[in-house]
């Protein structure tokens, strides 16, 4: 479970679209950038939880008479789990919409190719669609 100070994703795309990416390519890029530093690190905080918890279950457990050690470990970890996997497609759809960037792409509806409003980036900067596309869920 342990990997160290590598990056969760592994994909040295990722890595190339990051460091081509420069922070004037479009407006979102800073905000897609920090959003990035973010996940990954709360990634590596997720993945680094599973040695706590165990251990917290350990410390847990004498006044907890109802709920087994390891049924407490498993749900725990089953939600760590999940949290992981969010942040995992979250990272995900960041480098994908830093990919749109340096494709000349990004902010165009994938669906009807009209711009999207910066008004919808600001809040969804990896948004793929348009508010009335997404609307219709074509
Ligand atoms: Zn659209």
């Amino acid at each position: 479970m342990s990997r160290g100070d590598e990056e969760p994703t592994g994909q040295v795309a990722a890595h190339d679209v990051v460091a081509n990416t420069t922070e004037d390519a479009h407006p979102a890029v800073p905000a897609l950038l920090r959003a990035r530093t973010e996940v990954i690190e709360r990634l590596r905080a997720l993945r680094g939880g599973f040695d706590e918890i165990v251990a917290a279950s350990a410390d847990s457990n004498a006044d907890d008479e109802h709920d087994p050690e390891g049924a407490t470990i498993a749900f725990e970890r089953a939600q760590v789990d999940a949290l992981a996997r969010q942040a995992q497609s979250r990272l995900e759809e960041i480098d994908a919409a830093l990919s749109r960037v340096a494709a000349g792409t990004y902010g165009r509806c994938e669906v009807c190719a009209r711009p999207i409003p910066a008004e919808r980036l600001a809040v969804r900067p990896t948004a793929q669609r348009c508010v009335g596309c997404v609307a219709r869920r074509v």
